[in-house]
């Protein structure tokens, strides 16, 4: 029924994404949410957590770009320390942002995956692309009142995923 905005792939944390996961699927290319997928919104730069996913990827051949919907500060600061593209402002669920950042990274559609942890704006950017997707669970959710209707609805769709 909500097919349109169903992942391909879902997993608890970044952390329980491994090699294997890539090599499998075929991907050399990934396209990064930050906030609440990498770190917590509140966090600034990477973690240890983040660190060793990304440097997992590297040490695998795998390109990857950061693609946000927040500003340039705040994604400009997060992915300084790392040689790749970033995106912000990208506009998910609309699609220019994750096609610039592939044409920066030179990636083909067949070999990236998107990885996020919102429905209507990541996966379904992604879907939209048409690029392999990947949804994590929300590192720190936002409690917002917009936040939380949101959620609501994620959770319908996502139990009609798992129905
Ligand atoms: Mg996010």
């Amino acid at each position: 029924m909500f097919k349109r905005f169903y992942p391909d792939f879902n997993f608890d944390s970044i952390s329980n994404i491994g090699a294997d996961f890539f090599a499998v699927n075929g991907i050399h290319f990934a396209v990064l949410d930050i906030d609440n997928t990498l770190v917590s919104y509140k966090t600034e730069y990477a973690d240890e957590r983040a660190k060793s996913f990304l440097s997992m990827l590297s040490g695998n051949g795998i390109k990857y770009a950061f693609v946000s919907n927040n500003h340039k500060g705040r994604v400009e600061k997060f992915a300084r320390e790392f040689d790749a593209a970033f995106v912000s402002n990208a506009g998910k669920p609309f699609t220019f942002g994750i096609r610039h950042a592939m044409a920066k990274m030179g990636a083909k559609s067949g070999e990236t995956v998107l990885i996020g942890d919102q429905i209507f704006t990541d996966i379904y950017a992604g879907k939209r692309t048409g690029i392999k997707t990947v949804m994590v669970n929300p590192i720190d959710a936002k409690e917002t009142p917009f936040f939380s209707v949101k959620r609501y609805f994620e959770r319908i769709v996502l139990k009609d995923y798992k129905g």
